[in-house]
This record gives C-alpha cells, sequence and structure tokens, in this order.
C-alpha cells in the first residue's frame, strides 16, 4: 500500500521552460529569443506576454536570462 510512498520531487522548474513546453514550435522560438534577449527589459517582456494570456513573472524571466534558473543546473 505504501510502494509509492516517496519524498515529494523538489520540483523547481523554470518558468520560461514551463511555458515554452505549453507553446507551439514558432511561438517557442519567439518566446526564448524574446526571454534572451537584452532589449527586453524584464518587466515590459512579463507585460506584453501577459496581455497575449501568457502569465510569467518578471523575476522568472530575469533568472531564465542570468543562468539561475534549473535549466542551468545538472
Ligand atoms: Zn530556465
Amino acid at each position: 500500500m505504501l510502494e509509492d510512498l516517496t519524498p515529494p520531487a523538489r520540483v523547481h522548474t523554470c518558468k520560461v521552460r514551463t511555458i515554452a513546453e505549453g507553446l507551439s514550435e514558432t511561438d517557442r522560438a519567439i518566446f526564448f529569443e524574446a526571454v534572451d534577449n537584452p532589449t527586453w527589459a524584464f518587466k515590459t517582456l512579463s507585460n506584453e506576454l501577459a496581455k497575449r494570456g501568457i502569465v510569467i513573472a518578471d523575476n522568472g524571466i530575469a533568472k531564465h536570462r542570468r543562468l539561475q534558473c534549473s535549466c542551468f543546473r545538472s
């Protein structure tokens, strides 16, 4: 009965990656490009994405761009 009792996975997934996974290939490319583009201020990008129905905090974008998210940890 307890076969599946395992400690909860410490999921600390990157929001950028999570959102990208739900996008089409085309959208994903555009999304990643914007996320990595220093011309986009984090807050501005966050707001513009929200207008298009994608909710991501500027902090999440910042972490990914600064390589501080889980995408870059092994
Ligand atoms: Zn990431």
